[in-house]
């Protein structure tokens, strides 16, 4: 395999970063998200090439990327891409052996216009435990020594949601998971990236981005789920953007704010058991805090914090729409779901 000629890492574009991290996210879910981690899988060896299981073959002809997934020991189905085949052939000896995920390659342009052989980005992406970092772990050590709080602590927080509408319940964070406030200084009008302001009491402004694709996922997600806000924000600052976003309020019938959430430590818990004619089955809660779930872990779904600086790559919501349509369809219980896609419970289970 002459051809194969692996960069070192200072080589790799930004734009061939940013594909991993899509594929990461892809693949093993927020798992890694969450963990907002650098790349620590990153290998360059031959190697590690021949414990892939699959290959994905981008490719930028005149703007247009084209993309080719191979998997081993599997026929490529595109005819289009006689070259991709070609070279994927030559790969495959390299495959023998697989045990690990998948390999990212990037075929470049060259001077003359047509593509090299050159394997010029492979990244190798191992199992969700080993993209794990600290952060992530210390965070759990965290969860795991807090006391669960007895029902009786609840009570004052219970709430109703009525009559059911959909089989199950989906539950939004708001702040870096919907949309990301800036405060607005007194002679600020607004801020970069933002579509709206808001104005409290006090005279405190903050200027709101919301997080793209979150109108449309949020419109598609209402015809299968009842959906629910649950935010450890102030409610008067909470209302003011739920207000923006969902007047009247169609998609989120139901708003739950600081004041339903349990204070542990400087945390914000928030533990769905308060909605008390909901089953835990039935609910999941997509929050960029695992700690906003820590009492039902197998509940929550992990999302990268939205900050409106990323605001024109962030594509987060994307991936969301197609899990929880996996989620709703798939599974009676959406825990299980959870369990086996992100496995929080099994890290923290593992710990001593
Ligand atoms: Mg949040």
């Amino acid at each position: 395999m002459e051809q194969l000629k692996l960069k070192s890492k200072n080589q790799y574009s930004s734009t061939i970063l940013k594909f991993k991290l899509k594929k990461k996210v892809q693949q093993n879910g927020a798992v890694y998200s969450i963990t907002n981690s650098k790349i620590q899988s990153l290998d360059y060896q031959a190697a590690e090439l021949r414990k892939a299981k699959s290959v994905d073959i981008i490719r930028f002809n005149d703007g247009h990327k084209h993309q080719v997934r191979y998997q081993k020991g599997q026929d490529i189905n595109d005819e289009n891409d006689e070259d991709a085949i070609g070279e994927l052939k030559e790969m495959e000896s390299l495959f023998a052996g697989s045990s690990v995920s998948s390999v990212s390659c990037i075929f470049e342009e060259d001077t003359e216009n047509y593509y090299t052989t050159s394997v010029v980005a492979c990244t190798v992406i191992r199992e969700p435990e080993q993209l794990i970092d600290k952060d992530l772990m210390n965070l759990l050590h965290y969860i795991k020594s807090l006391p669960v709080p007895e029902e009786a602590d609840l009570k004052d927080k219970l709430v109703e949601f009525g009559d059911f509408t959909r089989h199950k319940t989906l539950i939004w964070d708001m702040d870096e998971t919907l949309i990301h406030t800036q405060l607005l200084m007194p002679d600020q009008e607004t801020a970069h990236n933002c579509d709206f302001t808001i104005t409290l009491k006090s005279g405190t402004r903050f200027g709101v981005a919301i997080r793209p694709y979150t109108m449309k996922c949020l419109e598609h997600l209402s015809q299968f789920y009842e959906m629910a806000i649950f935010t450890a924000a102030d409610q008067e600052y909470a209302d003011l953007i739920l207000d923006q976003l969902d007047q009247p309020r169609t998609l989120f019938p139901h708003r739950m704010y600081r004041q339903h959430c349990v204070k542990v430590e400087d945390a914000y818990v928030k533990d769905l058991r308060i909605i008390v004619d909901r089953d835990l089955e039935d609910m999941v809660i997509v929050d960029n805090s695992i700690l906003s779930f820590a009492f039902q872990l197998t509940n929550g779904i992990p999302i990268c914090a939205f900050y409106s600086i990323n605001k024109n790559q962030d594509q987060e919501m994307l991936y969301l729409i197609v899990y929880l349509e996996e989620v709703y369809y798939q599974h009676k219980d959406v825990r299980e779901a959870n369990k086996t896609t992100f496995k929080l419970q099994d890290l923290i289970n593992s710990m001593t």
